[in-house]
């Protein structure tokens, strides 16, 4: 080796600790309101159920939080300003299922290293408290002091060290709107924390805590105290479950939208999080709903197992990677569209519509869903005994509950006040359409629950009739029928789709192969909308049969389940709106 090179060598050597976090807090620190994020989600961390920030200048003077969580005892007080010390993680497996907002330990010692930051914490079991000084990354003091159960740090004079940085602050004004936004992201994604916002001395913001318990009268609230009356009152609900992905949170009615961006906010499994996927995901469900360049207030919260996400990407954990990115997006549309299919149309039945009411399934149905796995002796028992529930305790539920004003007329028409006016509902219409639905997706599956009769009947066909029907078979078979040759050209039919009323199966079947027969060419190129129209025709309710309050409920929220809600499969509408305009126009004096 030369000479040269050996010197070479010797010229690389170990940064000391405080220059190298005076580099590192470039990642970590970009600004004021970077400081304000890491020390408010140490105080989440922390389990605070209060937290209070303060700043000064916009920040460039004093940022400060002070939280009454778990607070530290006197030796993790002067290491937590150390690189990579952390309590939050331990193992590299660890890193695969974060539930902390942080864990790189990072934040503490970089923000130290460009600042002059006094600690105080008190553990709620110890005595006295601790105070910590850190200037620069220089530990200046640390000593016993009087404090509070929980932990204060002041972060002083940003960059005072770093004039380069200092310089490139930008105006107050825009630097406290990113502290404010900051502040928001924060307080929206825990509104079971109670927040103060303090400017300059002056207290701007206070935010009470709501119960854990309920997130989203949390979250509505939260969305009340943070951005007004208007906001609140026009929030659709989102809520989806799977195994492996739930939604909840809101998003906001056609009223609400805003241009350019700003009120878009999504968190995954509690943290603020940026994705540009999941935003065009949101913004496409409203489609046309939207006027062109504007965009929906949203607040929406995803939880997944955090081994399905990637945090990591960023030093301040802002942008999030999923491992099936197209999931997650045809997820968060679907959910949206879901929302708001319901709501814009039936805006006063928005709460809980969504649900199971078994009930009222039991009637409009025939039959509640059942798994195929019960035997048929046990099922065919449970089926035929009467409702649990009497019409009247019905009623009374119904009413309870402070649900909406819904009417039947004629014993056909499903009447209900709308905000914007009055909806009327063509019960057999409607309920065609769901039935419809219903029956096609479950050939789409491939999983129609199907109900064992207990006396399977017999169908004696033609020889043509015959060979039809063997034809359709997989697809009966798909929606729940269980139809097996006999002998000769006899079929015994063992089970019917669950959704179907008892009793209509021989109908269906008979007339699906009229259908076939007249129409035979059409028909067999689609024959599974022709199964799925029959099922809907002889399945629904006809005109004439009156339906419990509950019953109105669930027809009403079926329909607005539905692809599409607003006509029969055989292209009559389900519905019919009369605005209060409409109303007013007709009680106009005659001239
Ligand atoms: P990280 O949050 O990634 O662990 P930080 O540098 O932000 O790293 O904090 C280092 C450690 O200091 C934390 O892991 C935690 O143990 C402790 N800590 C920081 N802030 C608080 C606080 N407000 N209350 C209690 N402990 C805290
Ligand atoms: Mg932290």
């Amino acid at each position: 080796m030369s000479e040269e090179r050996i010197a070479d060598d010797v010229l690389i050597r170990v940064l000391p600790d405080t220059l190298a976090n005076k580099i590192a807090a470039g990642e970590v620190v970009q600004r004021p309101a970077s400081v304000e994020k890491e020390l408010v989600e140490n105080s989440i961390d922390a389990g605070a159920d209060e937290i209070r920030v303060s700043v000064k200048s916009a920040g460039s003077e004093l940022i400060e939080v002070i939280d009454n969580g778990c607070g530290m005892g006197p030796e993790d007080a002067a290491r937590c300003f150390r690189r990579h010390a952390t309590s939050k993680i331990e193992t590299a497996e660890d890193l695969e299922s974060i539930f902390t907002l942080g864990f790189r330990g990072e934040a503490l010692a970089s923000i130290s290293a460009v600042s002059q930051v006094t600690l105080k914490t008190r553990r709620h079991h110890d005595e006295a408290g601790v105070l910590v000084r850190v200037d620069g990354g220089i530990l200046k003091a640390s000593r016993p002091c009087a404090a509070n159960r929980g932990t204060s740090v002041s972060v002083r004079n940003l960059f005072y060290n770093v004039p380069a940085r200092r310089r490139f602050l930008k105006s107050k004004a825009t630097e406290f709107k990113h502290l404010f936004e900051t502040f928001q992201r924060l307080a929206l994604a825990n509104p079971s924390i109670a927040f103060t916002l303090s400017k300059d001395g002056e207290e701007i913001h206070r935010l009470p805590a709501s119960p854990r318990a309920d997130f989203e009268e949390g979250l509505r609230m939260r969305i009340n105290d943070l951005f007004g009356e208007k906001h609140a009152a026009n929030l659709i609900r989102i809520t989806q479950r799977t195994s492996y992905l739930s939604a909840a949170g809101f998003v906001g009615r056609v009223e609400l939208r805003t241009r350019p961006r700003g009120e878009q906010y999504l968190f995954v499994n509690g943290r603020h999080v940026k994705s540009r996927a999941l935003h065009h995901a949101v913004v496409a469900a409203y489609g046309s709903l939207l006027p062109p360049k504007s965009l929906p207030f949203y607040t929406l919260f995803l939880q997944l197992d955090p081994r399905h996400t990637d945090v990591n990407v960023h030093p301040t954990k802002a942008t999030i990677k999923f491992d099936d990115e197209p999931g997650v997006y045809g997820f968060v549309k679907s959910v949206v569209r879901k929302a708001l299919g319901v709501v814009d149309l039936i805006p006063q039945l928005d709460r809980g519509i969504i649900g199971e009411r078994e009930p009222a399934m039991r009637r409009l149905y025939g039959v509640p869903r059942v798994p195929r796995e019960e035997s048929p002796g046990e099922l065919r028992e449970k089926v035929d005994a009467p409702p649990a529930e009497s019409k009247e305790t019905m009623e009374v539920k119904v009413k309870s509950e402070g649900e909406p004003l819904l009417w039947q007329l004629h014993n056909r028409f499903v009447l209900t006040q709308l905000r914007t006016g009055l909806m009327i509902l063509d019960q057999r219409a409607a309920h065609k359409r769901i039935l419809y639905e219903l029956a096609l997706e479950s050939m789409e599956s491939g999983v129609g629950t199907s109900q064992q009769l207990l006396f399977p009947h017999t169908v004696e066909l033609s020889p043509a009739d015959f060979e039809l029907i063997a034809e359709l078979l997989p697809d009966l078979k798909t929606i729940g029928f269980s139809i097996e040759p006999l002998s000769g050209y006899t079929f015994v039919v063992r089970g019917i789709p669950a959704e179907l009323r008892s009793g209509v199966e021989k109908d269906i079947l008979q007339e699906l192969l009229n259908e076939y027969r007249s129409s035979e060419k059409t028909l067999r190129i689609r024959g599974r909308e022709g199964l799925a129209r029959s099922m809907a025709r002889r399945g629904a309710i006809r005109a004439g049969e009156p339906l419990s309050p509950m019953e109105m409920r669930t027809l009403i929220d079926r329909l607005f389940m539905c692809k599409m809600p607003y006509v029969s499969p055989d292209n009559r509408p389900t519905l019919v709106r009369i605005s209060i305009e409409e109303l007013e126009k007709r009680f106009t004096a005659r001239r």
